[in-house]
């Protein structure tokens, strides 16, 4: 039977995620993933009803080489001729955008005028949307913004208390990310708890390997923690999250580093990997730190304590807290973080239930606290695969 399906991209750098859609019943018909793109050994490697096939990309070792491979994947499915639209997962928007958009030359132009806010990922953005208008030629191509979700955020909370100048020249500000996680996640909270998403104060914490939090009131961002980068905030698996910014100078003055270096040691050597000495993931530290190692022990216990200190922080923001949502690998995964940031959390009117947050832990939704609490807290697994290709449907009119 004909369907209408969607191509969902998320391109990095030298990598492409794909996945092929069932807009009408969420169903994924294929995913893939595309690596070294840009070395001449690339790859992509595509899953279809759980099997696995690995397509090396000799000819054209780049992101059209992995879109062009996708399409005769398609063909061989016999799938290419439902594919009715492409979405697109673009980091920053910048000011510019508040919801996702039709590609057209001037939505182009405004993600490269944004690209010195997100240097490393909206290149490679763009790329992938080349690629697509090159391969499928004439199919109207998608963008979902990570940052758009947030524009709602008040002034006095993404403004940097710094000279304003640097607002008003350079748009140094707060955008924070994962927005369309969030967007995804607070409506499908308010389902889960049957209540008006319109009236509902979510505290709602998205932890993968990056990890943030975002304050939602009524459907809308108040505040998040990731700032004008995703180093702001949390603790990550590789990421810092806060600290203080005279570390820049410390750094500099006392172990003879320059700012890219630092830069690179709080991006990509710190968070769980930098505390525990051991890795930045999250399996491995819980895994370690039942055994006692030290590092790990330590690891676990700050990102614990500073997502809790966060989930309080984000009370103010939404003017009082009805659910605080876990989600994302680690919080749709780690009922020993949620157990250790609801403890510290008590006197909000959390209380932990060990049976379902142990029940919750298997990438399943569910409500983690005890009937008597005064806050709930649930587990809601994110999908922003699915909410690329809701906003694709819904702009191309499908
Ligand atoms: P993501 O970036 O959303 O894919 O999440 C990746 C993170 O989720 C990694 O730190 C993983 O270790 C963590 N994760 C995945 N499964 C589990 C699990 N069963 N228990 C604890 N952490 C997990």
């Amino acid at each position: 039977m004909s369907q209408k399906l969607i191509l969902v991209l998320n391109c990095g750098s030298s990598s492409l995620k794909g996945a092929v859609l069932n807009n009408d019943n969420g169903d994924v018909l294929l995913s893939c993933l595309g690596e070294k793109l840009g070395l001449p050994d690339a790859y992509i490697t595509f899953k279809v009803n759980g099997e696995k096939q690995k397509v090396e990309l000799k000819e054209q070792p780049n992101h059209t080489g992995a879109v062009g491979a996708l399409l005769d994947e398609l063909k061989k499915l016999g799938l290419d001729s439902q594919i009715a639209a492409i979405g697109h997962r673009v980091v920053s928007g910048g000011e510019k955008y508040s919801e996702s958009m039709l590609v057209t030359d001037e939505v182009i132009q405004a993600i490269e005028a944004c690209i010195p806010l997100a240097p490393l990922h909206n290149p490679a953005n763009l790329l992938g949307i080349r690629a697509a208008q090159d391969i499928f030629k004439g199919l109207p191509n998608v963008v979902v913004f990570d940052t758009a979700f947030h524009q709602s955020m008040p002034a006095h909370a993404y403004t940097y208390a710094i000279p304003r100048k640097y607002y008003r020249e350079l748009g140094l500000r707060r955008y924070g990310m994962h927005g369309t996680s969030y967007r995804y996640v607070a409506d499908e909270a308010a389902r889960f708890l049957g209540k008006d998403k319109n009236n509902l104060k979510l505290v709602i914490a998205h932890l993968g390997n990056g990890a943030s939090i975002a304050a939602v009131r009524n459907g809308k961002s108040m505040d998040t923690s990731m700032g004008l980068t995703p180093l702001e905030g949390l603790v990550m698996g590789t990421r810092s999250g806060d600290i203080d910014p005279s570390v820049f100078s410390f750094l500099a003055n006392n172990a003879g580093l320059n700012i890219q270096q630092i830069t690179d040691i709080l991006n990509k050597e710190s968070g769980l990997l930098g505390v525990s000495e051991l890795s930045n993931d999250c399996r491995t530290i819980e895994e370690e730190a039942l055994k006692g190692h030290e590092g790990a022990v330590l690891a676990l216990e700050m990102f614990s304590y500073r997502l809790a200190k966060y989930v309080a922080a984000m009370g103010v923001a939404a003017g009082g807290i009805d659910a605080v949502v876990f989600t994302g690998g680690i919080g749709e995964n780690s009922d020993i973080i949620r157990a250790k940031v609801l403890n510290y959390c008590e006197f909000l009117g959390l209380k932990v239930d060990e049976e379902r947050n142990i029940a919750a832990r298997f990438g399943k939704d569910g409500v983690i606290t005890t009937d008597d609490s005064r806050v709930i807290s649930v587990v809601i697994p994110t999908n922003e695969e699915l909410m690329i290709a809701n906003d694709t449907a819904r702009l191309t009119g499908l």
